[in-house]
This record gives structure tokens, sequence and C-alpha cells, in this order.
């Protein structure tokens, strides 16, 4: 794992503010792991907020909900930060805000009704990855420990950061639901060392032993990328490795990011979907950068024509996530995910440099979390020489872009990774 430049100021710092009252919602069918959902009311329909408006197909896939009140005026190809475009649900919203009812009976509800709650509510795991998280919860062979993923590693972001800060009670609910689904003999909550007060907060919570959960621990862990990755992260904690192709599950853990047990409390405290999330807003084109709590579907374009964002000047390169793994974007029509966890504006520091030949280093080899090599995938992927790369590990790449990071010529090693896995999985 390496270091890299955090610049995670000021937006760490900012309690985290909120716009929910969007004019327009752009809802991407093609939200979680897996198929889109499919649509199941009509344009001209008018949805009530948390109305389901479009079913999973199959296991591996999410349903969704109306992040408000309002109107169906289309359901058409739209910007997607993934696919580049694809179906989604427009629409007008109502100036109105629906209130939760708290559930009476959350300790009575057994592990079957938690998950049926959890993939009733559309919750998906909100690391990034989005796969749906009552499947994730029920894995097929018993864990032992449950590792809590509160390291955001990706420089810049910070919402799981400021969520730790302001909502840990709520986190730590989400925690002891999913401690009773899954019965894990301990649960470690880990996170990096340049989170300070979260630090303080979760020693403080563990401290009260007002939860009821098994031994649990707070990991603090020397920050580091990408250390949030799902197999770094259960090797940083337990020194346990999971082979090449299988999930965590093979070596007796499970890994949870701090958002997503938000979610879940949510869902079951409250019967409230995941229609809204904490998003990090930053980088050096802005004016004021900050987490907002914002309603999925919600466009960057809205966000700026409502001056809730500000630039101080021209964006040179627009990134959906991290500076690391995340994607460029071409304009501000890209809406809010239920896997989005940032957005940078940077100005041209990041430029594109030339890219040389391989000089043959070993940095990438060396610095690979994985122990692939990489300049091997990336001259095998230029010839399209698509076996070489399934023989090379490609499939096990996390897109981490630590390769490309460290290259001292600028090669694009990810990109031909990328593509390799993409050929491999034809
Ligand atoms: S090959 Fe993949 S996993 Fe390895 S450093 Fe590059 S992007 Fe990360
Ligand atoms: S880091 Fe770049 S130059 Fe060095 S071996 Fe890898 S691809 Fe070649």
């Amino acid at each position: 794992m390496i270091r890299v430049e955090e610049h995670k100021e000021p937006q760490h710092e900012r309690a985290s503010e909120r716009f929910l009252n969007p004019a327009k919602l752009y809802l991407s069918l093609a939200q979680a792991t897996g198929k889109p959902s499919s649509a199941c009311v009509e344009i001209g329909n008018l949805v009530e907020e948390a109305q389901v408006i479009a079913t999973n197909d199959g296991l591996i896939s999410s349903v969704l909900h109306s992040p408000k009140k309002g109107k169906i005026l289309n359901i058409a190809p739209w910007f997607h930060p993934v696919l580049k475009r694809a179906s989604a649900m427009i629409i007008e919203c109502a100036h109105e805000e629906k209130k939760y009812d708290a559930r009476k009976d959350v300790a009575h509800l057994r592990k079957e009704e938690l998950l049926g709650i959890i993939q009733k509510n559309g919750i998906v795991g909100l690391g990034g990855a989005a796969f749906p998280t009552h499947v994730k919860l029920n894995p097929p062979k018993k864990i032992d420990t449950l590792i809590i993923n509160g390291c955001e590693c990706e420089p810049y972001l910070a919402a799981d950061y400021r969520l730790m800060v302001e909502h840990l009670t709520e986190v730590f609910k989400g925690i002891e639901i999913i401690c009773k689904i899954l019965g894990p003999k301990n649960v470690c909550i880990a996170l990096e060392d340049n989170k300070p007060e979260a630090i303080k907060a979760i020693h403080r919570i563990l401290s009260t032993k007002k939860f009821e959960l098994p031994l649990t621990e707070c990991r603090v862990l020397k920050t580091a990328y990408p250390q949030g990755g799902e197999k770094q992260l259960v090797y940083s904690v337990l020194k346990r490795k999971v082979p090449s192709g299988k999930l965590p599950f093979e070596v007796g853990a499970l890994v949870q990011n701090v958002a997503t047990c938000f979610a879940v409390y949510e869902a079951v405290y409250f019967d409230k979907p995941l229609i809204e999330r904490l998003v990090t807003f930053a980088g050096d084109a802005l004016v004021s950068p900050k987490n907002i709590w914002v309603k999925i579907g919600t466009t960057l374009r809205e966000l700026f024509d409502k001056d809730i964002l500000k630039f101080k000047k021209e964006p040179a390169k627009i990134i959906c996530g991290g500076p690391m793994m995340g994607l460029a974007l071409d304009g501000l029509d890209y809406p809010v995910l239920k896997g989005t966890g940032g957005f940078l504006f940077l100005s041209d520091h990041v430029a594109l440099r030339d890219e040389g030949p391989c000089i043959r280093c070993g940095a990438c080899v060396r610095e690979c979390p994985v122990s692939l090599m990489p300049c091997l995938i990336n001259l095998a992927s230029q010839k399209s020489l698509w076996d070489q790369t399934k023989r090379y590990g490609a499939s096990d790449c996390i897109e981490c872009g630590v390769c490309s990071y460290v290259c001292p010529t600028n090669r694009r090693l990810v990109q031909s990774i990328k593509r390799a896995k993409l050929e491999g999985m034809k």
C-alpha cells in the first residue's frame, strides 16, 4: 500500500449540509451491481416518496423507490457515471417532505425478517460497489468477524468521516442489526489514523457498553491507500489472505461500510428506503468543498444552479468518486447514484501527462496490493492478447489505480487492465 496526498480539508472539518428538495430527479434504473431494475410505473403517474417505482429483476439486483413525492415526467436514457447512458426515470418533485414513523418491534425482529426489510428498502453497499446488502448479509458460510469499514482511503472523500462524527449512534444501531443477522464472534471497527474525531467518538461509545454487540474493538490503522479495499482490509485487520476469485466470507470475515450500517438502521428503525445519502463535493475548483445530504438522482447541474455549490475557477476535470478509482465526467448532468460517495472538481494540476515507454522499473509490481504484474498485463492488453491477460490474473485487479499512480512514465496501466477485465468476461 502507498501514501497518497489526502486533500481531506476542509470537507473533513465542516458540518454536513442538506439539500433534500430538488426540483427534478434523474433516477437511473442501473443503481446497483447486477441487472438494472424494471420500472413499474408509467410516464404521467403521480408517485409518493418511498413508493416502489422499479422492481428488482433477479437476486443480484435492487428495488428502487421514489426519493420524493412527484410526477414521472419521462423514462428515457440519461447520463450515468459508469455506463455513460442508461435508462432513468425523470421525476418532477413536489416540495413536500415525508415523515417516517419509528417501528416499535425492532428488538423482536428475527434474522429473516431483518433481511426482508433490508431487501424491501433497496439497501446496497454504499462503499462504491453497490452490491445488494440482503445478499451480502446472507453468506453461504458462517463468519467469525464482522469488519466495519470506516477507512475512506480515497483522497478528498470525507462523507463517511462526517457520518461517523455526526451520526455514530445510528451507525452503531445498524451494526447491532447486522450482528443479529450474522452472529459474529467479533466486531472490528477499522479506520485510519487521519480521522481523530471519529476515533474518539467510537471509543466513547464503546465505553458506554449500551449496545448489544459481541466483543468489539476499534482498530486504528496507519493511513494508506487502498486500505479500504475489502481484501486489503481483511488482511490489515486479521492477517487473513482472501484467495484469488474468492470473497472475504471464505476466510470467515465480512466487511460492511459505515454508511451501509446507517442505511440499514434507517430501513429497520423507520422503514425508510435508500433514497438519500451523504456525498462529498470537493476539489480546488470549488468555492466551498463540503459534504451534503442529497436525494438519489440529484444532478450536479441542479446543485450549481441553486448555488448549493459554486465554482471559483473552471474545473479541468470532473470526477465521480475519488481521484484514484473515480471516473471522469464530461459535464454536470450526471446524477447521484446509490453508490456515489463523492464528486471532485479539479483544476489544471491533474491534466493528463504524456505516456512514455515502460522502463521496467518494477514500481507497479512492487506496489500492486493484489500482487499482479500490471506492466505485463498492460503490454498484453495493448496487443489484445486476452488469454494472456487472463493468465496474468487481470480479473483480480481491484482497479485501485496504484500502478498508474506510481508509474514514472505515466503509463495508462489501470485503463488497459480494466479493458482486459471486460474482455475476459466475454
Ligand atoms: S493492477 Fe489493479 S490492483 Fe494492481 S495496482 Fe493496478 S489497479 Fe491496483
Ligand atoms: S511502473 Fe511503469 S515503467 Fe515501471 S515497470 Fe511498471 S509500467 Fe513499467
